[in-house]
C-alpha cells in the first residue's frame, strides 16, 4: 500500500506479547521525513501535516485516530466510543481507551512517549511525558485513568518508554530537578538520575526516563513489566526528530486495539454505566 508506507519502529516485543494491540513510533525516514506536528508549529503546512495523519490512519485497520493539543499537563482523555478519521480531542497529554480500531496518538521530538497496556482488561493508554508533564503527575494520572475507568490493576500493566532525549544530551537547570522533586506527587529523584560530569562542571544532565520508570514502579507496576527504548532522539542518529537538535517537525507515537481483538471482559465502570 503505497500511500500508507510509513516507516515505523514497533514497541520491541509487544507484537508477540500483546498481539491484540499495535504500538510504535514513526521514523523520520530519509531527508526531513513525515512531520506530525500541528497546532501552529511555524513552517508546517496544515494540509501537509494532515496528509501524514491520514497515512497513519490508513496504515492499519483503524477507523479513527485521536490526538490533542499537548500542553504538558496531567489531563487524560478517555475515549469510550469509536471515532472516524483524524479527530482532535480537547487539550491533553494522555489518552486511554479499549475501543478496538481506535488509534491513540501523541507527538514528540525529545519528550518521552509512554505506552501502557493492560492485557487482562484489554485497555491501553498513551502519555506524552516531558519534565513538566512528569512533574504535573501525568504518569500517575495515566495509571489511575486505566484503574478507575477500566478496572485495570497496576500489577497487570506493561509499560514501555519510547525513544526520547537521553541523559547523554538532556541538559537542564536546577529548577527542573526541583520541580520533579516537589511536583505531584513529591518524591526524591532516583539515584544517578541527574549527573554532573567533570568534563562539564556545573552542567546537569537529566535522565528523565529513570524518573518515569521510578514513578511507574511507585504506582504499582512490577519492574519486570517496564521496558525502555535505548534510542536517544538527539544523538542516536537521525531516526527521530529532536527539538534540541533544532528540528521543528514531530514524530508520532501510537497505540490501539486491533479490530480483531476479542471482546474485553466488562469492567466495573461499564457495568454501572
Ligand atoms: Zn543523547
Amino acid at each position: 500500500m503505497r500511500a500508507q508506507n510509513l516507516l515505523v519502529a514497533p514497541v520491541p516485543g509487544w507484537d508477540d506479547a500483546h498481539p491484540w494491540l499495535q504500538a510504535g513510533v514513526t521514523l523520520r525516514e530519509l531527508g526531513r521525513g513525515p512531520d506530525f506536528g500541528f497546532f501552529g508549529d511555524a513552517g508546517t503546512a496544515a494540509e501537509k501535516g494532515l496528509d501524514n495523519w491520514r497515512r497513519l490512519l490508513a496504515s492499519g485497520a483503524w477507523s479513527g485516530v485521536v490526538r490533542s493539543r499537548q500542553v504538558h499537563g496531567d489531563v487524560v482523555r478517555v475515549h469510550r466510543e469509536a471515532a472516524q478519521g483524524v479527530v482532535t480531542a480537547g487539550d491533553g497529554d494522555a489518552h486511554a481507551t479499549r475501543v478496538p480500531g481506535l488509534l491513540l496518538a501523541v507527538t514528540a521530538a525529545d519528550c518521552t512517549p509512554v505506552f501502557l497496556a493492560d492485557p487482562v482488561r484489554r485497555a491501553v493508554a498513551l502519555l506524552h511525558a516531558g519534565w513538566r508533564g512528569v512533574a504535573a503527575g501525568v504518569i500517575e494520572a495515566g495509571v489511575s485513568a486505566l484503574r478507575d475507568t477500566f478496572g485495570s490493576r497496576p500489577e497487570d500493566l506493561a509499560a514501555h518508554l519510547g525513544p526520547a532525549i537521553g541523559g547523554c544530551c538532556y541538559e537542564v537547570g536546577p529548577e527542573v530537578l526541583a520541580a520533579l522533586e516537589t511536583g505531584e506527587p513529591p518524591g526524591k529523584l532516583p539515584p544517578d538520575t541527574a549527573t554532573e560530569t567533570s568534563a562539564a562542571a556545573g552542567r546537569i544532565f537529566l535522565d528523565l526516563g529513570e524518573v518515569v520508570q521510578a514513578r511507574l514502579a511507585r504506582s504499582g507496576l512490577p519492574p519486570e513489566n517496564l521496558s525502555r527504548s535505548g534510542d536517544c532522539t538527539r544523538c542516536g542518529g537521525k531516526r527521530y526528530f529532536s527539538h534540541r537538535r533544532g528540528d521543528r517537525e514531530r514524530h508520532v507515537a501510537f497505540i490501539g486495539l486491533r479490530k480483531s481483538a476479542w471482546q474485553p471482559r466488562p469492567s466495573p465502570a461499564d457495568q454501572t454505566a
